[in-house]
């Protein structure tokens, strides 16, 4: 055979939910060539700017090729010099640090931050390995910076994660609202997708809102800058004009729908003594709510009145009619489409409750072109931080570890003793970074994240837990990032296609791929390094001794052997693996690993709701839309002749709640922690741009992305700036209550603000946005807000 020929492969794209598919070409151990899959149904051969330069992440000259540990006089020390060792030296340090972290404080001070860019068998394994090995729920997912509000959403109207609708949609609705997402930036294959779309079919509506003007607006047929958290008020004037022009399709909510009235805490979930932090005035159940009819319903939203909406919102009466009209025209099919403008919110499971309201109260949904769509930003977010519930408070296929039955089914399926996941919600990302500072939190491992850039409030909060002596920090990560820097230890990554992986994007998608290349060095994937790690500690040393009393089988056995060797994981062997395709982690396990590993964790969701397909049939599909039943995907849920969980004559059947009805919430208009005042007198809105993907730890490392956008630049209404003195290009300081970070004024290009409002993208690592960004979160989903606080911008 010759060397030199070139093997094509299919693999999804590393970065955004939209989850494009991409051929890859192969020589000589080399990526050589990337193109958009022609067969993937989600991109039809194109591929964004990120996309098209994919290969090179993988090539950067400042790859990490070798564990490094923080050493002074050849030892460990937190003020040591990083310096390179090999993986037995790494491990048997982290390994004892671990344990004195056990013995001293138990489980509850152990804790992980992994990320929906972990595949699904990392995550999983992840999940298993703290849950159930050391008994910490302390794991979460950067996902809850991302996409937590979503899935709380999610979870109280429909009793069931993620969209009931797919991309399928775009081509059947006749108007598209974009609430707080700015698709032709972050989610680029799916905006040719809606232009097409609105360009080819004249009748086709565009509606964009944004707390500013980005690229989006320029299809925008209906352009809505709204004031920050008046969304809220915006969605129920939407509802109220629905019911008081009397086009409620009233069929189908009798029929398929319940109404309640939120109690939730009204927190914000900043530290108690921060004062902006308010008294809660209720604790209760999320989900509980209390029960009320139609009437109470339209009785609550009819004080939001168009005259209410404009007043709060400050938007033109004109556009918010035309908005309206695009729900409560029963012949307009709408697709609503949001990212981080919802669930970065401090209302933001709200939000997504009062999208699906106006959804609900039409009728329109399930069916073409009628769909709610929460789009995801990052490639797994779906398919790993959610379905596989790698959040503290979550287990797979939905399941929560507060709920006894939950735990039990789990414990069954881990074969581990009955006890075993701990009842409490462990700390989420916020609390986290928290619970390090105060040193509550003392030995912890970040994988596939760079938190020392994404997280808010870094200076107060994160950095110094990262840096409190009593903590023993492990970064995971394939390139140096700032979280890297602050660790004590960092062990390098495989990345993407340097090992097999999985990932579900925001359709319900998933997509396998086999490893191509070899990673750099003695680079190695998350999941080696959790396995590997987990032969380092025996139940002896993690479990109680009562349990390995009552349960003595699993005496003196490793945590390897346990949740990797326990007849489930191990029951594939390595001749499973397609010809032609390496796998390190099978090579060094001896057994196919990945398929183990899925083929459990599959258990969780096949028969509920969640069924996915057998292995195999995913390395050949461009990927499947679970639930896949028969071998079948389903594109459209909980409706008949689509979902295979609705039977013939059922209709619409939204059974992820026990009555089968989705739930109308009565939510009120709630304002944000902090407003603007005569001191910090601008609103800062953080967020993406095109070119570079979160926190650039990839993108800044392609030159022709890097190129193109450089550096961070704080966007400015060019009045705002004339009134300061600020000319363009001139450098400036963006100062908050929590700290401040140095950028360059752009009056100009991609973003027009409003008045009042600057915008800084947060993906530049030598200018961190989040030294001057709140940590307040919502109080449900516990995800931060990011798009509102209060700032001022000075001469630097
Ligand atoms: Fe597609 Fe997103 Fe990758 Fe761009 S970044 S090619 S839109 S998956």
């Amino acid at each position: 055979a010759n060397p030199n020929a070139l093997k094509w492969s299919k693999a999804p794209c590393r970065y955004c939910g939209t989850g494009c598919g991409i051929n890859v070409a192969v020589s000589n151990g080399r990526i050589v060539a990337t193109h958009g899959d022609v067969h993937a149904e989600v991109n039809r051969g194109l591929n964004c700017v990120k996309g098209y330069f994919l290969s090179k992440i993988l090539y950067g000259g400042d790859r990490l090729t070798t564990p490094m540990l923080r050493k002074k006089n050849g030892q460990y020390a937190k003020d040591g010099e990083f310096t390179p060792v090999e993986w037995d030296e790494a491990f048997d340090v982290m390994a004892a640090q671990f344990k004195r972290v056990l013995k001293e404080k138990g489980p509850a001070a152990i804790g992980m931050f992994g990320s929906g860019q972990w595949t699904i068998w990392e995550g999983y394994a992840a999940n298993k390995l703290m849950k159930a090995g050391f008994r910490s729920n302390n794991i979460d997912p950067n996902a809850r910076h991302c996409m937590a509000s979503a899935a709380s959403g999610f979870m109280r109207t429909f009793g069931m994660d993620e969209p009931m609708g797919s991309y399928d949609d775009i081509e059947a609705a006749d108007a598209f609202v974009l609430w707080g997402c700015n698709m032709a930036e972050m989610h680029p294959i799916l905006w040719t997708r809606v232009t097409d779309r609105r360009l080819s079919h004249p009748h086709v509506r565009v509606a964009v809102m944004s707390t500013f003007e980005h690229r989006s607006f320029e299809l925008a047929d209906t352009p809505i800058i709204f004031k920050p958290q008046t969304d809220l008020v915006i969605l129920n004037y939407i509802a109220n004009h629905i019911i008081q022009s009397g086009r409620v399709n009233r069929e189908f909510v009798d029929k398929h729908t319940s109404f309640k009235r939120g109690n939730d805490d009204i927190g914000y979930g900043l530290r108690p003594d921060n004062p902006l932090e308010v008294k809660a005035k209720h604790a209760k159940d999320p989900n509980g709510g209390e029960v009320i009819d139609f009437e109470q319903f339209a009785a609550f939203v009819a004080p939001y009145t168009l005259e209410k909406a404009v007043e709060v919102s400050g938007v033109e009466r004109g556009w918010l009619e035309q908005l309206a009209e695009m729900y409560a025209d029963p012949k307009v099919r709408v697709m609503s489409f949001w990212t981080m403008g919802f669930n970065q919110h401090t209302r933001g499971v709200w939000a997504n409750n009062m999208v699906y309201n106006i959804h609900l109260l039409t009728g329109k949904i399930s069916t073409p072109g009628n769909s709610p769509f929460s789009l995801t930003g990052q490639p797994s977010a779906c398919g790993t931080a959610r379905e596989v519930g790698t959040f503290s408070h979550r287990l797979p296929a939905d399941m929560v570890v507060a709920n006894p039955e939950h735990r039990r089914h789990a414990e069954e399926i881990w074969k581990v003793p009955p006890g075993t996941i701990q009842a409490k919600d462990g700390y989420h990302a916020v609390q986290q970074n928290r619970m390090l500072k105060d040193g509550k939190l003392n030995a912890y491992w970040v994988q596939v994240n760079n938190n020392m850039q994404a997280a808010a409030n870094l200076e107060q909060e994160t950095y110094p837990g990262y840096r409190n002596p009593d903590n023993f920090i492990v970064v995971s990560d394939a390139y140096p990032t700032v979280t890297c820097q602050a660790a004590d230890l960092i062990l390098p990554a495989a990345m993407w296609v340097e090992k097999e992986g999985a990932y579900g994007n925001a359709e319900r998608r998933t997509q396998f791929w086999h490893q191509l290349v070899d990673a750099p060095g003695s680079a190695r994937s998350d999941l080696w390094q959790l396995m590997e790690f987990s032969r380092r500690f025996t139940t002896d040393e993690c479990w109680p001794a009562e349990t390995l009393a009552a349960y003595p089988q699993f005496k003196g056995k490793t945590l390897f052997e346990v949740l990797f060797r326990n007849g489930k994981v191990d029951r594939f062997p390595t001749s499973d693996i397609e010809a032609g395709y390496a796998n390190h982690e099978s090579e060094a396990f001896g057994f196919y690993v990945q398929k183990g590993l899925f083929e459990e964790y599959a258990e969780f969701g096949r028969g509920h709701g969640h069924d996915l397909a057998p292995f195999d049939m995913y390395h050949q599909a461009r990927g499947l839309r679970w639930p896949v039943v028969d071998g079948k995907e389903t594109r459209r849920r909980y409706i008949e002749g689509a979902d295979p969980y609705v039977k013939s004559g059922e209709g619409h059947k939204f059974y992820g709640n026990p009555d089968n009805r989705a739930v109308i919430w009565a939510l009120p208009y709630e304002p944000p922690p902090e407003v603007p005042d005569d001191e910090y007198d601008l609103w800062l809105v953080t967020g993406r741009v095109l070119e570079h993907w979160h926190s650039g730890s990839m993108t800044m490392r392609i030159p022709e992305l890097y190129r193109s956008f450089p550096s961070a630049v704080v966007f400015m209404h060019p009045d705002d700036a004339r009134q300061r003195g600020f000319k363009r290009g001139e450098e400036v300081k963006v100062v908050s209550r929590r700290g401040e970070m140095r950028s360059r004024i752009e009056t100009r290009g991609r973003n027009r603000m409003p008045r009042g409002l600057v915008f800084v993208p947060w993906f530049d690592a030598a200018q961190l946005i989040n030294k001057v960004t709140l940590d307040a979160t919502d109080p449900i989903s516990k995800q931060t807000d990011y798009k509102k606080c209060a700032v001022k911008v000075v001469i630097a």
